[in-house]
C-alpha cells in the first residue's frame, strides 16, 4: 500500500525547478536533510540514501544541473524486512575535476552554516521541498495532520524553521534521540500551506477533500448525538412524570386532580415513551403544546407537594 507520504514525495520529485538558483536550493536542502559524507578508496563523497526511486533519480539530475558531475548510482535491497530496493547516490566531495565542494563554493553537508541564506522566494520553495524530499513524511490527512521533517544537523533545523517562517508557516522543531531533530507541523492550515509551497498541488487536493469529509462526517455526527440525546431527555421525562402519575394514584389523590389534568394524566399513563409532540397528536389537537407542558408540570408539582 503506498502511503500518502510516498504519494507526496513522487509528486515532488518529479518537480524540476527550471532556474538555477532554485536547483542549488533544492539540492542543498536534500543534502543537508540527508546526505553523509562517505569515505571510501575513491576518495570522499557526498551519498544520499532513499528507497524513493524518483527521489534518487532527482538528485542526480540537480547534481548533473547544477554542477556538471555524474553521480553514482548503488541499488542495495534494504535488510529490514520489507525488503525494498535503497538508492544510494554518491558525488564526490573533492577531487582532480573538481567536486561538489569546489563546484557549488559551499559546503552542503556536515554541520557548518556555510550555505548561503536563502533569500529568493522561488529559492525559499525549493529549499523546502528538498528539505522534505530528504526527510519530510506526512500522515494520512484521513486520520490526522501531521508533517514532519527529521534531519541529522541542528542548524539545517533551524534554518527550515526561518524559510517556513519567513514564508508565513510558524513550525518548531526538537531533538529527537541523538542527531535527530524534528521539524514538524501540526495543524491543517500550515500542512496545506506547506505543501502548497512545494508545488504538490495533488497531495493539496487530496488533503482538502479529505477535511470537506471529515468535516461532514464531524456534522452528521453532532447531529446523530443531538437527536439521540434529545430521545434520551423524551424518554427520562416521560418516565419521570409517569413516576409522579403512579405516585398520585398511591396516595389515592388522583381525585383531587383537577379534571384536565386528569386528562392529561391518563394520557401520559397510556404512551410513557411519547415526546410531548407525539402527546400532542394522541390528545387530538384539543390543547396546544404550551397548555399542555404547562399541565404536565402542574401534575408533576401535585406529585412533589405530596
Ligand atoms: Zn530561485
Amino acid at each position: 500500500m503506498t502511503t500518502f507520504s510516498h504519494e507526496v514525495r513522487s509528486e515532488l520529485a518529479r518537480i524540476i525547478a527550471g532556474d538555477s538558483c532554485c536547483q542549488l536550493a533544492e539540492l542543498t536542502a536534500l543534502l543537508r536533510a540527508n546526505g553523509e559524507v562517505l569515505i571510501s578508496s575513491d576518495g570522499v563523497s557526498a551519498g544520499f540514501t532513499t528507497e524513493n526511486a524518483s527521489v534518487a533519480r532527482k538528485v542526480f539530475t540537480l547534481v548533473k544541473a547544477t554542477t556538471g558531475l555524474v553521480a553514482a548510482v548503488m541499488v542495495s535491497r534494504s535488510r529490514k524486512l520489507r525488503r525494498k530496493n535503497r538508492y544510494q547516490v554518491r558525488v564526490p566531495l573533492a577531487g582532480r575535476e573538481g567536486g561538489l565542494f569546489d563546484r557549488l563554493g559551499i559546503s552542503p553537508v556536515g554541520r557548518s552554516e556555510n550555505g548561503e541564506p536563502i533569500r529568493r522566494h522561488c529559492c525559499k520553495k525549493a529549499y523546502l521541498r528538498g528539505a522534505f524530499l530528504g526527510g519530510g513524511t506526512v500522515g494520512r490527512p484521513e486520520s490526522n495532520y501531521h508533517l514532519e521533517i527529521s534531519v541529522r544537523d541542528e542548524n539545517f533545523a533551524g534554518s527550515v524553521v526561518r524559510v517556513m517562517k519567513s514564508m508565513g508557516i510558524t513550525a518548531r522543531y526538537i531533538m529527537k534521540g541523538e542527531e535527530v531533530y524534528v521539524v514538524y507541523l501540526k495543524a491543517f492550515e500550515k500542512i496545506d500551506k506547506f505543501l502548497c509551497l512545494c508545488g504538490a498541488s495533488d497531495a493539496v487536493l487530496r488533503l482538502q477533500s479529505c477535511k470537506v469529509s471529515r468535516e461532514m462526517r464531524g456534522a452528521v455526527n453532532r447531529l446523530v448525538n443531538c437527536e439521540s440525546y434529545n430521545a434520551e431527555r423524551t424518554l427520562t421525562a416521560g418516565y419521570r412524570q409517569l413516576q409522579k402519575i403512579e405516585a398520585i394514584i398511591a396516595a389515592g389523590c388522583w381525585q383531587k386532580l383537577p379534571a384536565e389534568l386528569q386528562d392529561t394524566a391518563s394520557l401520559r399513563l397510556s404512551h410513557p415513551e411519547a415526546s410531548l409532540t407525539e402527546l400532542l397528536t394522541r390528545a387530538g389537537g384539543r390543547v396546544s403544546k404550551s397548555l399542555l407542558n404547562y399541565r404536565l408540570r402542574k401534575i408533576e408539582q401535585f406529585a412533589d407537594r405530596l
